[in-house]
């Protein structure tokens, strides 16, 4: 039996790999998960001398099988290329009794690039593949970081335009600088008057616009998702958990076979998920840390087994991980009911209707996979300055949340096994909490300034992908009302 995709609410809804990546959600609301887990021999013997690029290759191959060889070689150049600041593409380093995955050397220095550099090429592909003949339009609302790196992946790439909107006053300065400097005929930035949900809502709104929908199909057009429910973003990221581990194999950190941890942090669920299919394909896990700031909603729920997103929502330093609903964990709860779409679909709708559902005992019975932790904001910021002390390695709120969570697993269990931190964005994209952080409260002074305050104390050379920032002729003058976003969309797009 081929390898194909189903939804997670509906198991008679199966597509392939391609269909699954096109469409982004299933019709009936599910995420498209694999059929079954692919047969592959994980030799790390073998894997340690491979190339992230070939190690990519074996992966995508095993789980994307209605690409050609071809298609997925030239998917995977065109993603993992000069737009990555090392040839390593996501290097290990060691520092103190730790590891570190380093996911933030691609062109906007967060994790998101590893997957969002590629997607753009397995979507265009898979849209050749089925004949598919429009112009594919990614609609996108941020709250900063994944709407740069969307834009990133999909600039000038034929075949398809994005147009992404984000709150005015809701974005660091970085993040907003990032966005309306972007370059590609392409790519659309419009700012709106409103706040994070108001952009989610009205995109959502869009998405399910049957006017809209068939305006655009007369004017040879679709839309499609780049969120990280899209089952393109999740496949790219099994790679780094295999690369990571051969990495270590090849430096003689760890023997082929013997066992490691890997701490996450962790909001919508969609790096760790990729983690535990790696280990499903048999890669030697014993822990996932999932690591979470004070939105503990996951921490709550491996504990008890009840999701509950009625709660406060806090604003934190590590704003990627301030999420209430985690998206991705829909696909863990699947493979958890043994792949039951009903009982999957049963409890997504108490979630959404009632704010809470309790998974049965046999359920919870199988997440000995995970340890779910959090960190408080005071000791995030002590974990960035600590660290620092000890190694002058210098993590951004996010990886230091991570951290945090996993001094805590050890401590509680003892366990002595390697453990790999997922190092999800450099500290450049956080400056002010960063330099806060390791005790330097420099009062007035703006995000930009804080980047030479970071570059001082650390002595850690400032990325290209800041540096050319500060610069950069903006490109993107668009404000808009919330109101405004479907005039706004149909102007861009040039709608008759
Ligand atoms: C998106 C993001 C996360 C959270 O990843 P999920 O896949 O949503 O769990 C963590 N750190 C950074 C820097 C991010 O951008």
């Amino acid at each position: 039996m081929e390898l194909l995709y189903r939804s997670t609410r509906d198991t008679d809804n199966i597509v392939t790999a391609s269909q699954a990546i096109l469409q982004g959600l299933a019709v009936d609301g599910g995420l498209y998960v694999p059929t079954k887990m692919p047969a592959l021999s994980l030799d790390f013997h073998e894997l340690a001398d491979l190339t992230y690029q070939e190690i990519a290759f074996k992966i995508l191959s095993a789980f994307l099988p209605d690409y050609t060889a071809d298609e997925l070689q030239y998917c995977i150049a065109s993603a993992y290329d000069e737009k990555f600041d090392t040839q390593l593409i996501a290097p290990v380093v060691k520092k103190g009794d730790s590891y570190y995955l380093e996911l933030f050397h691609g062109s906007t220095i967060a994790f998101k690039d590893m997957a969002l550099s590629i997607l753009p090429y397995l979507m265009t592909t898979a849209a050749r593949k089925n004949k598919a003949d429009k112009e594919i339009v990614i609609l996108t609302a941020t709250s900063g970081d994944t709407g740069k790196a969307a834009m990133a992946g999909f600039a000038d790439v034929p075949g398809t335009k994005i147009v992404v909107f984000y709150p005015k006053d809701g974005v660091s300065r970085i993040q907003e600088k990032q966005m309306v400097t972007q370059k590609g005929e392409n790519t659309f930035v419009v700012a709106i008057e409103g706040n994070f949900d108001d952009a989610q809502t009205n995109v959502k709104r869009l998405f399910n616009d049957a006017g809209l929908k068939a305006k655009l199909a007369a004017n040879g057009k679709q839309f499609s998702s780049a969120n990280s429910i899209n089952i393109g973003r999740l496949v790219p990221q099994i790679v780094y958990y295999v690369y990571a581990y051969a990495q270590l194999v090849k430096t003689g950190e760890i023997q082929a076979g013997d066992k490691v941890n890997f701490a996450v942090p962790t909001g919508n669920f969609g790096n760790i998920l990729a983690g535990y299919y790696a280990k499903r394909i048999g890669l030697p896990v014993n822990q996932f840390v999932c690591a979470s700031n004070p939105n503990k909603v996951l921490t709550d729920f491996f504990a008890t087994g009840t999701y509950d997103k009625d709660r406060p929502f806090y604003v934190t330093s590590s704003p990627s991980m301030d999420i209430l609903v985690s998206s991705n964990l829909e696909r863990l709860i699947f493979h958890l009911t043994g792949d039951n779409g009903a009982q999957t679909k049963s409890f997504m709708e108490q979630l959404s209707t009632g704010s809470k559902y309790t998974i049965t005992d046999e359920m919870k019975a199988q997440l000995s996979d995970f340890f779910g932790g959090f960190a408080a904001e005071a000791e995030t910021l002590e974990e960035i300055a600590s660290v620092f002390e000890k190694t002058r390695y210098v993590l951004d709120p996010h990886t230091a949340v991570a951290e945090n969570v996993l001094k805590k697993y050890r401590n509680q269990t003892k366990d002595p096994l390697p453990a790999i931190v997922v190092s999800t964005a450099s500290p450049y994209k956080f400056p002010r909490a960063v330099v806060e952080a390791l005790g330097h409260k420099e009062a007035g002074l703006d995000d930009f300034a804080m980047v030479h305050v970071l570059n001082d104390l650390s002595g850690v050379a400032i990325p290209d992908a800041v540096a050319e920032l500060f610069d950069a002729p903006v490109l993107h003058e668009r404000v808009v009302a919330s109101d405004g976003m479907k005039a706004c969309v149909a102007e861009i797009l040039g709608l008759k």
